[in-house]
């Protein structure tokens, strides 16, 4: 028996802890495997156990674009040689393609907007990565998310759930100027999450349409806005009923019946606001002279008093 593994034996070693589900030691492994390919020259074997082990650094970093594109190239490098992945068999090229469009996923579901321009863009992005992995992985199991044991989602899943962000990003893009729409597209968004069977977020889409989709008038100025809590909020207030029925008319709320609470556009909000804060100030400032003088009154008090102990 020779005292030194071959590289073929860590090599076969390295597959076993990647059965096991034991990612990180495989890439020891793999990457033990790749020096000893290297020093004995077998290429082919050397470029196999660098692309597994590409693979495996993924679980260190299972939402980095950058490690998935990484991993892309390694795979590339086989072709169209077979790559067992647990109980999954693939190729270089398709397992490639697949980690080439989940770098796209990862870096467009992560992207946070700052503009309206850019929740534009995520939403076209979004689109675009939906449209290839519908086409491209179909019912097939993404193999990558599963190995990582992040569920068995098939490629048609996985886009309803990709178009139902890219919905949600419009929506925010809509907001400020319209938010009806927003709510519109907050619906349909809706509708792509419980076909994908998720109703956390369906829910939380629903949530979205009920605010969006809100009108009011506003208690102050009598303008119709829709959105709450983006164009209106609600303000406490004490109305009586006779002040509420006069209010019957309208086919917009001007407050909520439940809480008594006024609704203000963000105009009357704001003035409202900003009165009652420069109010507020002007008062501390004012209680603040009173005080100072009192204060330091009592600090010269002290300090007499400790200067008489001491000459005790
Ligand atoms: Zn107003």
């Amino acid at each position: 028996m020779p005292l030194l593994k071959s590289a073929s034996d860590v090599f076969d070693q390295a597959n076993d802890y990647l059965m096991r589900g034991d990612f990180a030691s495989a890439l020891n492994k793999y990457n033990d495997a790749v020096r000893k390919f290297q020093k004995v020259g077998d290429v082919n074997g050397a470029t196999q156990a660098y692309a597994y082990a590409a693979v495996m650094s993924l679980a260190q970093n299972p939402s980095n674009p950058n490690a998935y594109r990484g991993a892309a190239q390694a795979l590339h490098a086989l072709g169209d040689s077979p790559v067992k992945l647990g109980l999954r068999e693939s190729t270089g090229n398709a397992l490639a393609h697949e980690a080439e469009i989940l770098a796209s996923v990862m870096e467009w579901t992560s992207l946070q907007p700052a503009s309206t321009a850019q929740y534009q863009q995520k939403a076209q992005a979004l689109r675009q990565v939906a449209t290839a992995i519908r086409s491209d992985i179909g019912s097939n199991v993404l193999v990558l998310p599963e190995l990582f044991r992040q569920g068995s989602i098939t490629g048609e899943s996985q886009a309803l759930a990709l178009a139902a962000q890219s919905e949600e990003a419009l929506a925010e893009s809509m907001i400020a100027t319209d938010p009806k729409a927003a709510a519109e597209h907050y619906q349909t968004a809706r509708l792509w999450w419980s076909q994908a069977g998720n109703g956390v977020q369906a829910d939380a889409a629903a949530a979205h349409v009920a605010q969006y989709g809100k009108s009011a008038k506003c208690w102050f100025c009598g303008r119709e806005v829709a959105g709450e809590n983006i164009h209106f909020v609600p303000m406490p207030s004490d109305l009586t009923d006779l002040v509420k029925a006069a209010d019957k008319d309208s086919p917009l709320p001007s407050f909520d019946p439940q809480t008594g609470n006024v609704y203000a556009c963000k105009g009357c909000h704001g003035a409202v606001h900003h009165l009652a804060d420069a109010l507020a100030t002007q008062r501390m400032n004012e209680l603040d002279a009173k005080i100072q003088p009192q204060i330091q009154d009592l600090k010269n008090q002290i300090q007499s008093i400790k200067n008489r102990v001491n000459m005790l």
